[in-house]
């Protein structure tokens, strides 16, 4: 089969092996997959990851329950053996492995091998180019399930890019006081359109006022601003994992009683309602689509460019 396999660097090939599903998986053909910041920091050596690039993906089951339905896929594999999973973490398991990130080959392909616990069938509702969103939108929908947020919260998005986008939909449909810091006012007038407040990193923003901080930068000069907007008990969510290992002074976490929350997957049953109603709107972030063989390229583009979503185009629903 065709695939976007990460070895050293990110290259296609076109006579990969088929995956293999292990008992409990399906087989999916894959229709349509996402480019996440994730996948440029697996190329940066995030994780050390070697395999078949991708968890962001559309495609239409090929057995089970679900069979010739097009589905999405939750993305950490779990052994629901262990006493995590017995406790209902399976998103934390030890011995998971996960799409395209963990031991386990992702969707940047024609096939991929997904345990059928995983799918999720994708309303008829919701198109193909709108339903590869429902990964991000999940892992946005992770911090209202994580994290109570009052109407009143003030709540401050760091980063403009897809996730801080999708987070900020999320929490201003929870909050009326959400406003999102970030560098590129073109990415910024998709919000507005929105009816949600912005601002630019270079603009005065009132510091340690609010009760929220989002960290959604891919940066890791994130935290860092996070900490310097949050008020003292206030509350920072990060969502950006970076690869490599920063240096950050925590004695103000102490002083000021701050709660740091990582944030990553999240519930995909809200993730597609939410895209059904319309009160996620994802279209305006699809920037560039390339066809799966030129992969690398999208790759490299959206590393490169200042683009919003990439898409890859894997097959056709019909064909
Ligand atoms: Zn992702
Ligand atoms: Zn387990």
């Amino acid at each position: 089969m065709r695939a976007i396999v990460l070895d050293e660097q990110a290259v296609y090939q076109d006579s990969r092996p088929e995956p293999v599903p292990k008992p409990g998986e399906v087989l999916v053909r894959v229709l349509q997959a996402g480019v996440c910041e994730t996948d440029l920091q697996l190329i940066k050596g995030y994780m050390g990851f070697r395999g078949v690039l991708g968890h962001e993906f559309v495609g239409v089951a090929e057995s089970g329950p679900l069979e010739g339905r097009r589905v999405v896929g939750e993305i950490n594999c779990a052994c629901q053996t262990c006493d995590t999973c017995k406790a209902g973490l399976q998103t934390h398991c030890p011995n998971r492995t996960v799409l395209g990130i963990l031991n386990h080959d992702g969707a940047f392909a024609d096939h991929i091998a997904v345990p059928q616990v995983n799918l999720h069938a994708v309303p008829d509702s919701i198109s193909t180019d709108v339903a590869v969103f429902t990964e991000p939108v999940a892992a946005a929908y992770q911090i209202p399930a994580q994290l109570p947020i009052a109407r009143t919260d003030r709540i401050i998005v760091l980063g403009d890019g897809r996730l801080g986008n999708l987070c900020a939909q999320v929490l201003a449909g929870l909050s009326d006081h959400v406003i999102v810091v970030g560098k590129h006012p073109e990415k910024l007038a998709l919000l507005q359109a929105r009816g949600i407040a912005t601002a630019l990193v270079t603009d005065a923003i009132g510091e340690r006022m609010a009760d929220i901080v989002v960290e959604c930068t891919g940066s890791e000069t994130g935290l860092p601003t996070a900490l310097k907007l949050v008020r003292p008990r206030g509350t920072i969510v990060l969502k950006t994992t970076v690869a490599g290992t920063q240096t950050l002074a925590w004695a103000p976490f102490v002083i000021d009683e701050i709660t740091l929350v990582g944030s990553r997957c999240g519930p995909f049953d809200q993730a597609l309602k939410a895209l059904a109603e319309g009160r996620v709107n994802v279209a305006p972030l699809i920037s560039d689509r390339f066809d799966l063989s030129d992969g690398a390229k999208a790759l490299e583009h959206a590393r490169t460019k200042p683009v919003l979503k990439v898409l890859l185009d894997v097959a056709r629903a019909s064909s």
